[in-house]
């Protein structure tokens, strides 16, 4: 039979490229490509897994070509690189009809039609080209939804074997051992699937029969780490349930361990977006909009002034930035700036600044090498009439909650510029900006304890300068003072 006679053919294959492209040449080599030829290919019709876990794959099938003679080093076929490239992974497409349309693109190629995959409006570069995306698109979702479970096993390295249960929809896991070899080198791993099973055990990649799922494990230690790990980055402001379906199609849920929570973490997206709705109102209505954010020290300073991140911007007062080398190792929380300290726009400068300065230098740490600062940046205070007296004096009011954390995004900054080793907070104010509202200050006989905070790793807590210089006994003061003291010791640490 000469090329262009129309007889057909009926050939088995054993489902792989090469058993395809053998009998393909001793066509060509018999002068024989016939216009039709039926593909009979077992492998791609539905059928039961065929052996257990590491039962050997069959072998190539030894079908001949019923009709056709030849050999298949006869005849070696010109074929542009790029159609042999693509005719590789289209061989991976689960159907029959693959074969025919891969071989009616290659009989009119070598009949003369050079340019064919150039027309993208030809039947069968269209459909052989919608298989080749298909195929990709399959081994992109193998690449992102296979998860690995451990088993002990003796003789794998290290004791362990890890083991994958996946459904591709196309006959991929020869084709994508190479990948996961690659990525997992360190790691014996079996993959199993229905088709074809992949293992790897340092040396080589083997593949065997198909297996069915109960040859898998179906959980593993490492599993609750992972499940927690997706939780936690679970965002519901971008659910969208189409896209994660076709991204994530459904037939792949039951061996993704973060998926058996996705129904739960669903229903819990209204609260957690009305949440999210809350924080970023709550950002809006703070200083964050006026935070040069990553500016340095100076630049935050020039922008302080301009803050209206709550209502104390209006109380005819100046906010006082904090002040000290961008390198310091230890910073100084305060709660607010005080009436002289907004007047001479630094901060610890009035009665309780002298008696931090007593500290410093009682512990030997020269105050120009802090950082200094407060949880709020402006004075709040109230406006008392002196009774008999002319004039009026401003009243030191504490700040709420609410002016903390609005003013806090000033503090985030400089912390993020100074970096300090270490930082010590100097009152409840101070404290529960830095450890949340319901942290509970020491007592004075606690001997100091260093946290670790967002902003250092060596946080300590005492007492703030103005309570010393308030209270109400000298035992109280004497007290207070010793606790301070022993903080400032303590958090010369390695570091003053
Ligand atoms: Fe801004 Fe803080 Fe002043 Fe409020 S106290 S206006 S948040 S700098």
């Amino acid at each position: 039979m000469k090329v262009g006679d129309t007889k057909s053919a009926v050939i088995v294959l054993d489902g792989t490229l090469d058993h395809w492209r053998h009998h393909v040449r001793a066509l060509a080599a018999s002068g024989d490509l016939p216009e039709s030829v039926r593909w009979v290919d077992p492998r791609r019709s539905p059928a039961e897994p065929t052996g257990g876990l590491f039962a050997s794959a069959p072998p190539a099938a030894a079908a001949e070509p019923t009709q056709a003679k030849g050999d298949a080093s006869g005849q070696a076929l010109l074929l542009p690189r790029r159609f042999v490239e693509q005719l590789k992974t289209v061989s991976c497409f689960r159907s029959e009809e693959m074969w025919l349309v891969a071989y009616r693109l290659l009989r009119r190629i070598v009949m003369g039609e050079r340019d064919l995959m150039e027309d993208p409006l030809d039947k069968d570069v269209t459909a052989f080209l919608r298989m080749e995306k298909a195929v990709r698109r399959d081994a992109h979702k193998m690449h992102a939804f296979v998860r690995f479970r451990c088993i002990q096993d003796a003789d794998a390295r290290g004791g362990e074997r890890f083991i994958a249960w996946y459904e591709p929809s196309h006959l991929i896991v020869e084709r994508e051992a190479e990948f996961f070899r690659k990525r997992f080198p360190s790691m014996d791993w079996s993959i199993l699937s229905p088709d074809r099973c992949a293992h790897w055990d340092g040396k080589e990649v083997t593949i065997t029969a198909g297996a069915t799922r109960d040859a898998a494990p179906t959980d593993d230690e490492l599993e609750e780490l992972w499940c927690a790990y997706y939780a936690s980055i679970f965002n519901p402001a971008r659910v969208k349930l189409k896209a994660m379906t076709a991204e994530m199609p459904r037939k792949f849920w039951h061996t993704l361990p973060e998926t058996q929570q996705i129904p739960d973490l669903l229903a819990d997206v209204p609260r957690r977006l009305a949440e999210m709705a809350e924080t970023s109102r709550r950002m809006a209505e703070s200083a964050m909009p006026f935070v040069p954010q990553g500016a340095p020290l100076a630049e935050l300073k020039d922008a302080l002034p301009g803050c209206e991140g709550c209502e104390l911007f209006s109380n005819h007062t100046s906010a006082v930035a904090g002040e000290g080398p961008e390198n310091a190792s230890i910073a100084i929380l305060g709660e607010q700036p005080g009436d002289l300290e907004e007047q001479a726009g630094r901060p610890f400068v009035g009665p309780a600044g002298q008696v931090l300065d007593e500290l410093l230098s009682g512990a030997g740490l020269p105050r120009e090498k802090l950082y200094l600062t407060n949880a709020v940046k402006h004075f709040r205070h109230e406006v008392q009439f002196k009774s008999g007296e002319r004039g009026k004096r401003r009243l030191h009011k504490r700040p709420t909650l609410e002016h903390v954390s609005r003013c806090q995004p000033w503090f985030d900054a400089e912390m993020g510029r100074v970096q300090p080793e270490t930082l010590i907070c100097l009152g409840a104010t101070a404290a529960r900006s830095v450890f949340g509202p319901t942290f509970r200050m020491p007592s004075p006989g606690d001997a100091p304890i260093a946290r670790t905070s967002r902003y250092a790793k060596r946080t300590h807590v005492t007492f703030h300068p103005a309570a010393i210089l308030r209270a109400p006994t000298p035992e109280r003061r004497d007290s207070l003072t010793q606790h301070a003291r022993s903080v400032f010791e303590a958090a010369k640490g390695p570091t003053s």
